[in-house]
C-alpha cells in the first residue's frame, strides 16, 4: 500500500499514498471515515476530508431542519471532531478546480463574514482523488428562481427558511391578515417537496401550542407544484396516488401538470397564466452539479454537469479519479442511471471503499451493482409510505405507518452505523429519545 522510491544515495524512502475525498456529505464522510478507520489508524495512507462547511447534516434531514422539527445544534456533526477520532484529517475548503497532470486540486480562498482574507486559495496534491460533491437545486434557467426563492440544499438555506418561516407566522399572528393567512409555495413535487409541505402543517400545530395565537391549522396555505402529470413521480403509482390524497385531506393544494414559467417576490407565475401568491418559495424541483465541475480537469461531464463513471466508480478518463454519490452519473446494470439518492450514496461510499483498496494493492476492480431497496416518504408525524424491495419480495411491496417510519429512520440509523458503528449509534439514538421529552418540538429561534 505504499510507493517506494529511490533517492539520492540509493536511500528508499516510502511515500504513503494521498487520498483526498472532496465532500462529506452522504457519501464522502462515510467513506472518508471508512479509510481513515482502515488506512489511516495504521498509518498506511494519509486520508483527507474536504468540505466547504464544518458541520455535517445528514441531508435528507433538511426539510425537517427548515421546519423547525430538528434542531441542527444537537443532531450536526462537527468534521474536525470526527476526523480526529477516525484517524483522518479534515481540510475546510471549496473545491474550484483540478489539475490531473501534477495531481493537484485547488482549494478557494477563505474569507470571514466582512470578506476579509482569513486563508489564501491554496492546493492539495493527491495520488487518489474522490469527488463527492453532491448536487444542487436545478432551476432549469426560469426567471426570477435565484432572486426570489428559497432552495434547501445546504443547512444554511434550511435555516433561512426556518427564520423566515418563523417571521411570517410571528407577523401574521401579531396582525392576522384577514382571509389572506401565510402562503407558502412549494417547485417540486419529489420527496423534498411532499415531505415539507407536511412537516409545515406539523410546525404550525406546535406554533399554535407554543402561543402563536392566530397560527392555526386554517391559517396556513401551502401549495405544491409539480410540473409532470403526478407528485413523487419516481415512486410506484400507487404511493404517488396514497400520497397526493393524504396532502390533500392535510390542506395542501396540489397542482399538477403546472409549469411554473416565471416567479416574483409575491409568487408564481404558470404556463397557464395562473399566478399563484406566496410570501415564501421554496424551489426543490429537480437537481444538477454545480457549473465550475463541467469538464474539470478535462473530465468527462454530462449536461447535469455530473462526472461519468466507469461501473468501478472510477472517472473514465482517469483511473485515479472516482466519483461517489449525486454528483457521479453512473450505468445501471440493465439500463439507465443509478438514481441521486442517499441510499446510493451509501452503497457507492462502501463499493469504492473496497475498490481503493483493491486500487492500492494492484488487485482487480470490481463493479458496482445498485441494489434498489425501495423508497419511503414521510409525512411528518401524520404518516409514512414507501415501496420495499429487496430477495424475500418479488417486486415492490408498498408499506405504511408505523412499518414503514421503521424503514424510513432506518436509512439514517444505517448512515450513522456507517460513522459511529453500532454502540456509539445506540447512544445516540438512547440520547434523541430523551432528548424528545426533554427539549421543544419546534425549534423557535
Ligand atoms: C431536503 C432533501 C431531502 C432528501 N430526502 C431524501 C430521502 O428521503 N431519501 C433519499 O434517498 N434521498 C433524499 N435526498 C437526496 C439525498 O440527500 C442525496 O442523494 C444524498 O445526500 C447525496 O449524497 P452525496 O454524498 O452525493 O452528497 P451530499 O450529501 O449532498 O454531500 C455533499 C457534500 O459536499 C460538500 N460540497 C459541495 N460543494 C463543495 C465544494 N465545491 N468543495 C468542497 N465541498 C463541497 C457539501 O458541503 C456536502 O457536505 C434528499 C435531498 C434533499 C436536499
Amino acid at each position: 500500500m505504499r510507493i517506494v522510491r529511490p533517492c539520492l544515495g540509493g536511500i528508499l524512502i516510502v511515500l504513503k499514498k494521498k487520498i483526498v475525498i472532496v465532500g462529506g456529505g452522504a457519501g464522502g464522510l462515510e467513506l472518508a471515515t471508512r479509510l481513515g478507520n482502515k488506512l489511516g489508524r495504521k498509518r498506511k495512507a494519509t486520508i483527507t476530508l474536504v468540505d466547504c462547511t464544518h458541520t455535517h447534516l445528514w441531508k435528507p434531514l433538511l426539510h425537517e431542519v427548515a421546519a423547525g422539527s430538528l434542531d441542527d445544534d444537537v443532531d450536526a456533526l462537527s468534521y474536525l471532531a470526527h476526523a480526529h477520532d477516525h484517524h483522518f484529517s479534515f481540510q475546510w475548503g471549496r473545491l474550484t478546480n483540478i489539475n490531473r497532470e501534477r495531481q493537484t486540486l485547488q482549494l478557494a480562498q477563505i474569507c470571514d463574514e466582512h470578506g476579509v482574507e482569513l486563508v489564501p486559495s491554496r492546493e492539495l496534491t493527491y495520488d487518489i482523488l474522490v469527488i463527492a460533491l453532491g448536487s444542487t437545486s436545478n432551476d432549469f434557467g426560469t426567471p426570477g428562481v435565484k432572486e426570489h426563492c428559497v432552495f434547501l440544499d445546504d443547512l444554511h438555506q434550511a435555516r433561512y427558511f426556518h427564520s423566515e418561516m418563523l417571521n411570517l407566522f410571528l407577523k401574521h399572528s401579531v396582525c392576522p391578515r384577514k382571509k389572506k393567512g401565510v402562503n407558502i409555495a412549494i417547485t417540486g413535487g419529489g420527496a423534498t417537496g411532499v415531505e415539507l409541505s407536511a412537516e409545515l402543517f406539523n410546525a404550525v400545530k406546535q406554533l399554535h401550542n407554543y402561543g402563536f395565537d392566530n397560527a392555526d391549522h386554517g391559517v396556513l396555505n401551502v401549495t405544491l407544484v409539480e410540473a409532470g402529470e403526478r407528485i413523487l413521480p419516481l415512486l410506484p403509482l400507487r404511493i404517488s396516488a396514497a400520497a397526493h390524497l393524504e396532502l390533500s385531506k392535510l390542506g395542501v393544494r396540489v397542482l399538477t401538470n403546472t409549469m411554473v414559467t416565471g416567479v416574483t417576490s409575491s409568487g408564481l407565475k404558470t404556463q397557464r397564466g395562473e399566478f399563484i401568491d406566496a410570501d415564501l418559495i421554496v424551489w426543490v424541483a429537480g437537481i444538477k452539479v454545480p457549473d465550475f465541475m463541467k469538464g474539470i480537469g478535462g473530465l468527462e461531464t454530462n449536461r447535469l454537469n455530473q462526472l461519468l463513471v466507469k461501473p468501478t466508480l472510477q472517472s473514465t478518463r482517469d483511473p485515479h479519479i472516482f466519483a461517489v454519490g449525486d454528483c457521479a452519473s453512473c450505468q445501471k446494470e440493465g439500463g439507465g442511471f443509478v438514481p441521486p439518492r442517499a441510499q446510493s450514496a451509501h452503497q457507492m461510499a462502501a463499493h469504492c471503499f473496497s475498490n481503493i483498496l483493491s486500487l492500492i494493492s494492484g488487485k482487480v476492480l470490481k463493479p458496482y451493482v445498485y441494489k434498489d431497496h425501495g423508497a419511503l416518504v414521510s409525512l411528518s408525524r401524520f404518516t409514512t409510505f414507501g415501496s420495499l424491495m429487496g430477495n424475500l419480495m418479488r417486486g415492490s411491496m408498498m408499506v405504511e405507518g408505523r412499518i414503514a417510519r421503521v424503514f424510513y429512520i432506518l436509512l439514517y440509523r444505517l448512515h450513522q452505523v456507517a460513522l459511529h458503528g453500532y454502540l456509539k449509534t445506540s447512544l445516540i439514538m438512547l440520547v434523541g429519545g430523551i432528548n424528545r421529552l426533554l427539549r421543544p418540538r419546534l425549534k423557535m429561534h
